[in-house]
């Protein structure tokens, strides 16, 4: 993504090497425009020991399955982020338990996104797809379906099932 216009004063931006790397900058104001990846957080959450995924409404991999997870707001901490965006997308209100691991995501078009997975621990039973989930499935974990959206998805369920001694 590049710019036109700088954003603090509006004046024209010039591209020029700032520590080493080319970056658009304000010569009026001295804004760097500093192009960082976007931190996303989800959840594992298994149901009976099934693995819940809900089915994508919208671009990019729209009708793919992936775990519930979302881009986190500016305000929000990591945990904040994953318990939002399972109560939006699955109705489910979790407990944040253990960190799975952190994943860089380079193949969604939109960003160059920082996963955060956790371990999901649902407080209520009942679940429905809400926000940008047009499904929500439990698969067993020998099951899972063939498309599933971000490489960083299926590496984060890989290393849950290692994690939790389960082989698939
Ligand atoms: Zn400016």
């Amino acid at each position: 993504m590049t710019y036109q216009h700088c954003p603090g004063c509006g004046g024209p931006l010039k591209t020029t090497r700032i520590d080493g790397h080319r970056r658009q900058n304000c010569p009026a104001c001295g804004f760097v425009y500093y192009r960082n990846p976007a931190p996303a957080a989800g959840c594992i959450i298994l149901i009976k020991g099934r693995l819940l995924l809900v089915r994508r409404k919208y671009q990019p991999y729209r009708g793919d399955w992936c775990l519930p997870a979302g881009f986190m707001e500016y305000w929000e901490s990591p945990k904040g982020c994953a318990q939002r965006e399972i109560l939006e997308e699955t109705g489910l209100k979790i407990k944040v338990g253990e960190l799975i691991g952190v994943y860089s995501g380079t193949d969604d078009p939109r960003t160059h996104a920082v996963l955060i997975v956790y371990l999901g621990i649902p407080q209520t039973g009942d679940y429905r797809a809400g926000d940008d989930a047009g499904s929500i499935k439990l698969f067993p974990l020998d099951r899972l379906p063939k498309n599933i959206a971000f490489k960083a998805h299926t590496q984060a369920i890989k290393d849950f099932c290692r994690y939790a001694g389960i082989k698939t």
